[in-house]
């Protein structure tokens, strides 16, 4: 591969490597403080609204009606897997072919490659993480001390939560702090029927409404923003023509654009990060074309790698030098180790015989959400850490499809109401292992020439005791409810399905034991900021973006700030 000639005209203050949910918050705070910011995607462009092109669209406008053709299946069974790739998204989604890795062991990566990253595609759900989040590490004695606490971060979650816009209830809960909302979304009547039971039944127990970058009041920086009411169409992963939801494409990206002061080159495969030995720091990138597979270096002061937590990964080891020869910043060796996610693997299902005269109508982009009650104050079980649980009721319809022309028609319109259904699923915190890795295949290349990222994360031991506690939980939960025919389910999948895919560049006090100080700066570069879920020493059992967008604007405040004392 030449290097073309790389010339001035390449030279930038800051360099942003990814465009997605962190990326998208690291374009905009940059841009704002003036600074000429290079926004490299290896996707294609998707501009808002334009490059939706299911996002009005209604079922039967769709060949297959919305459902997956076989061969796009068979051609696909990793992302296939994931619940939000359908006929109206496959667009957004990176195919199995596409970047290929090397499962060590079971993982299911699921990618969104293009502006606007996974924003595009995420379930918007959006809580703050807690003190008893922060301090499980030292308290539980795993993996290394955050560097940070809330109060470091509370401020921050307050500045994202404005600008994003989350709806929620305020509930005064300790372990799951209030934020910047507005209302709630309604719950129907089992939901809030399950509410009551639970808060009667348990002192350390709650049902709450979940916290969601929906907008439902929208404010005048919405507005300006271009975004509007969410419509609750429940078809967001396609992309949503109304702002109604954040994604970096109807709100951050385009914002960065308004400076003037954002170049934004898609098709911008970041191979590695350049690092100049006599300077003592990271002068730029080189970045392969995607359509013409020529190679280009940018420069610039300072660089922001969100790539997403695995390819930010990939990036920092494929960046190799004489003084860092394992990989950029790689003095402590923690470089991809204790990787983590979250367990989903665990769900419950029961039906409910009450409230027969009562029904849902219309449709909600959101559902409730049940905090983590295990373990919060002290170790009370024989696992370690907790899980949060959403769930959600709904009452089935029957439709008599007999008759034809008007008969029909009536009968469509009429359908008959079945019982109550019920539903909760795990979100388990997993705790980061040494051996939990990702690293450079020596062997396999991806199209690019970029080494394939070896995968190798695992559930443990502690783990299967989370599922069996969940089970057991939500069980005399829902018996205490009157919920019939409870059913509980371990879908055994492998990890990744969850999404939250985190570590490898943890933060922490030590650089012997951790590769990002308290402002996600790498201890031993300190001109290269890692803001995505790649500098989790954790993971809690929250939601991740809402913390990467905080951390991203705390980080980019902090670079500004050294940037102006000539410390960057
Ligand atoms: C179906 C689904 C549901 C989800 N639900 C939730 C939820 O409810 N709540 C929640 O908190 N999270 C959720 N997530 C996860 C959430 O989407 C991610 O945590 C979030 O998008 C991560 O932000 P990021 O900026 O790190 O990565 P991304 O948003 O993935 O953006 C990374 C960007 O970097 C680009 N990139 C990668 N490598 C390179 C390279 N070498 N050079 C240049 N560019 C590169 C990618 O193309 C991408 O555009 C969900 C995800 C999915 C898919």
């Amino acid at each position: 591969m030449t290097i073309l000639e790389s010339t001035a005209a390449n030279q930038y203050d800051a360099i942003v490597v990814g465009s997605g949910i962190s990326g998208g918050w690291a374009a905009k705070e940059l841009t704002k403080h003036g600074l000429r910011t290079l926004v490299l995607e290896r996707g294609r462009d998707v501009k808002h609204v334009t490059d939706y092109p299911t996002g009005m669209m209604s079922p039967w406008e769709f060949e297959h009606r919305t459902q997956l053709p076989l061969e796009i299946k068979e051609a696909n069974p990793i992302v296939s897997k994931c619940y939000a790739f359908y006929e109206g998204s496959t667009h957004f989604f990176v195919k199995d072919a596409e970047h290929p890795y090397v499962q060590e062991k079971p993982f299911d990566w699921i990618r969104g490659y293009q502006v606007g990253g996974k924003s595009l595609l995420w379930a918007r759900q959006t809580q703050r993480w807690s003190d008893f989040d922060f301090e499980g590490p030292a308290r539980d004695g795993f993996a290394v001390d955050w560097p940070i606490r809330y109060a470091d971060i509370a401020p921050w979650y307050s500045y994202v939560e404005k600008f994003a816009g989350i709806s929620g209830n305020k509930d005064g809960l300790p372990n799951l702090p209030d934020g910047e909302f507005q209302k709630p979304h309604e719950m129907n009547c089992v939901e809030d029927y399950f509410q009551k039971q639970i808060a009667s039944k348990y002192k350390d127990r709650n049902v709450i409404q979940g916290r969601c970058a929906h907008l439902t009041e929208p404010k005048d920086i919405h507005f300006q923003q271009g975004r509007a009411q969410c419509q609750h169409r429940t078809i967001c992963e396609r992309g949503c023509p109304f702002g109604g939801y954040f994604s970096s494409n109807a709100s951050t990206i385009p914002w960065a654009a308004k400076t003037g002061k954002m170049t934004l080159r898609p098709n911008s495969v970041v191979h590695s990060i350049i690092y100049d030995e006599k300077k003592g720091k990271a002068t730029g990138v080189r970045v392969i074309d995607a359509n013409t597979k020529k190679m280009t270096e940018y420069y610039a002061r300072i660089i922001f790698v969100n790539a997403a937590a695995l390819n930010t990964n990939l990036v920092l080891l494929n960046s190799t030098s004489n003084r860092f020869p394992n990989g950029l910043g790689n003095d402590s060796g923690v470089l991809g180790k204790y990787v983590a996610f979250h367990n989903y693997r665990a769900t419950i299902s029961a039906e409910y015989d009450g409230f027969l005269d009562m029904k849902t109508e219309g449709r909600r982009p959101n559902s409730p959400y049940i905090p983590r009650f295990r373990n919060v104050h002290k170790q009370e079980t024989n696992f370690l850490r907790g899980y949060a649980a959403g769930f959600n009721a709904g009452r089935g319809t029957y439709t008599n499809q007999d008759g034809i022309g008007a008969d029909l028609k009536k009968n469509l319109m009429n359908p008959s109401w079945g019982g109550w259904h019920v539903g909760s699923h795990m979100m388990g915190e997993t705790i980061p292992k040494e051996n939990s890795t990702v690293q450079l295949d020596p062997n396999k290349k991806d199209p690019f020439g970029i080494p394939q990222l070896a995968i190798n994360m695992f559930y443990d031991d502690n783990d299967e005791k989370m599922i069996k506690d969940f089970h057991e939980q939500f069980t005399e939960m829902y018996t205490a409810a009157g919920f019939k025919n409870i059913r509980t389910r371990d879908s055994k999948q492998a990890p990744g399905l969850d999404i939250h895919e985190m570590g490898g560049v943890r933060m922490g006090k030590d650089p012997k034991t951790s590769m990002l100080n308290k402002w996600n700066q790498l201890h031993a570069c300190k001109n290269v900021f890692v803001t995505d879920g790649a500098s989790m020493t954790s993971t809690s059992t929250q939601n991740p973006s809402l913390t990467y967008m905080a951390l991203t604007a705390r980080a980019v405040d902090y670079a500004v700030k050294e940037m102006k004392k000539q410390n960057l």
